[in-house]
């Protein structure tokens, strides 16, 4: 799939990434909006460190499109909306 990709401080290109897989407990989330706030353009010029290469984003919505167990058992349907809850916290990434 294609995603934005921040490869260095001000260094974004559109690149070819692996499709993530869910683990048990997570979803995978078909991104259909998103915002750019303040932290992701400090995230883009380098003035908060992470690790590289990082795909950038974490104000979005959009709908749930694979879960690792039936949907049925998370009580949840095909195409549920979702959204992100920046103020949580970022769960682990596996890129
Ligand atoms: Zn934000």
């Amino acid at each position: 799939m294609k995603a934005m990709v921040l490869r260095a401080p001000s260094d974004l290109v559109l690149d070819e990434v692996a499709r993530p897989q869910p683990a048990a407990g997570q979803v995978v989330v078909r991104i259909t909006h998103s915002g750019v706030c303040g932290t992701d353009y400090k995230i883009f010029n380098g003035s908060i460190r992470v690790p590289y290469p990082l795909i950038p984003g974490h104000e979005m919505a959009g709908e749930i499109v694979a879960t690792p167990e039936p949907l049925e058992s998370l009580d949840m349907e095909p195409a549920n909306p979702a959204s992100s809850e920046p103020t949580a916290g970022s769960p682990p990434r596996n890129r």
